[in-house]
């Protein structure tokens, strides 16, 4: 019995490490996949907008180099509490790459996600990120925001239009939402 117990248990503690990013508690890069592909096909069904926010630390790179790659570490698990907190319970906030995260906001225009990202933008520039050794430092980051139906027809286009809106966020200065 006892055999069978911890066999469950494994398979539950593997099935919650393939749908969860260890390091920040988040959905990883799969299941974000599966919820959009769902996310499309209801938006769809009962025509209703959504949106996804792309999001990238600003110089990571500098975090990385200048304080090693725990303290990059660290930030990366604040910066998804932060992300946890800011949203609401029906966005699904997930770690879309190394640095980058990715937002689905169901049954909200372009113009709303925008306000949005702006806020948690500006929550996330004021936050403090504490160190291993102790000692905090300031981090920001780029948003790139898209939406169906206005920006882009297929779930693939949504992401591509994201990731350009962020690439022209860097373009422009980083710290900021386009
Ligand atoms: P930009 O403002 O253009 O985004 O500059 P950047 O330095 O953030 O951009 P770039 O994408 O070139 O670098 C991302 C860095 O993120 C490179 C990689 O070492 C680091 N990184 C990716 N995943 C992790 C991780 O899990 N932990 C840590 N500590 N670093 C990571
Ligand atoms: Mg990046
Ligand atoms: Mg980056």
């Amino acid at each position: 019995a006892a055999g069978v117990l911890a066999n469950a248990r494994l398979h539950a503690q593997v099935e919650e490490e393939a749908r969860v990013d260890v390091l920040t508690g988040l959905l990883n890069r799969r299941s974000f996949d599966r919820r959009l592909a769902a996310e499309h096909r209801r938006a769809g069904r009962f025509s209703k907008p959504y949106a996804l926010a792309l999001l990238d630390i600003d110089h990571f790179k500098r975090v990385n180099d200048g304080y090693g790659h725990p303290a990059g570490d660290a930030v990366l698990a604040q910066l998804g509490q932060i992300l946890a907190r800011q949203f609401r319970e029906v966005d699904v906030v997930a770690r879309y790459g190394g640095e980058e995260f990715a937002i689905i906001l169901p049954e909200i225009g372009g113009h709303t996600a925008r306000d949005v990202a702006e806020r948690v933008r500006r929550a996330v520039a004021a936050t403090p990120f504490a160190l291993p050794d102790g000692r905090e430092i300031g981090v920001t980051i780029s948003i790139g925001v898209s939406c169906y139906p206005d920006s882009a027809a297929s779930p693939e286009a949504v992401v591509r239009t994201a990731d350009q809106a962020l690439y022209t966020a860097k373009q422009a200065g980083r710290n900021r939402v386009m």
